[in-house]
């Protein structure tokens, strides 16, 4: 077939249509910080939303005296009055220690990741992008690539069988915290409800540490809308973007040119 382009064999899907999404972060907050405002503008315009949390989040102080477990109990709190913020309907935990993430997507988390994947049916699923040059923390790496691997197998029949579970092919993989973005979605009118379930946070962000993060985060929503207006992929009303490396499971296997897409 001559004139048709790769591209156009495996066009990549539009992350505002799914209308049931998977959403897997490695410690709680982490997807209101890389896709929250997106989150929200999905269930606004009546998409399912349900978490996936791998980690207990029991590491995420620097105060000596802190007690891993105690820390843990109040961030499972927070993540569901920042969940019920962005309007998300279900958290699932896999309660993994903080910082032991197992990486190189290991089977004991692409495996539960599969079965959620299977059970909850969603047209997309989030998670890190692994491949993020410099990302130094194992637990970010470790859950993007379970997740990636887990998109992929989970449209197989045999791996990781349950009853009444099978296989489910998600349309797509969109990867928050993305050197490589592909999709620029324009969320000024979710900003305020981003930094609300970000601020739900208050045992990671209080004070100075919170004045800096809000700082951080509009000038980069600000150069990422000035990068998609110039790409002609926002309106000129646009001010504020979230950014995602959206890919399908087979842009995931064996593509050479996914880098690019
Ligand atoms: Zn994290």
């Amino acid at each position: 077939m001559p004139g048709v382009s790769l591209r156009d064999l495996f066009p990549v899907p539009s992350l505002m249509k799914a209308r049931n999404v998977l959403v897997v972060q490695p410690h709680p907050d982490d997807a209101e910080w890389g896709a929250g405002a997106t989150i929200a503008a999905l269930t606004s315009s009546g998409a399912e939303v349900n978490y996936v949390t791998v980690t207990d989040g029991g590491w995420g102080s620097v105060d000596p005296e802190v007690d891993p477990s105690e820390l843990a109990r109040r961030r499972r709190e927070e993540q569901a009055e920042a969940a019920r913020v962005l309007g998300v309907s279900e958290m699932a935990w896999l309660d993994f220690p903080d910082g032991n993430v197992p990486t190189g997507a290991d089977p004991a988390l692409r495996s539960p990741l599969v079965r959620l994947i299977r059970s909850y049916k969603p047209d997309a699923v989030m998670g890190p992008d692994p491949w993020l040059p410099y990302e130094a923390h194992p637990d970010h790496y470790g859950t993007g690539f379970a997740v990636a691997a887990a998109v992929v197998l989970a449209g197989l029949e045999p791996p990781y069988r349950l009853p009444g579970l099978n296989a489910h092919s998600p349309a797509m993989l969109a990867m928050y915290n993305t050197s490589r973005p592909n999709t620029y979605v324009g969320v000024d009118a979710f900003w305020e409800k981003k930094l609300s379930a970000i601020a739900a946070h208050s045992s990671q962000f209080q004070g100075p540490v919170w004045e800096m993060g809000r700082l951080y985060l509009r000038a980069q929503a600000e150069e990422l809308a000035a990068r998609a207006r110039a790409l002609g992929k926002a309106g000129p009303g646009v001010t504020l973007v979230e950014s995602f490396k959206v890919l399908t499971p087979l842009h995931l296997h064996c593509n050479t040119g996914a880098e690019e897409w």
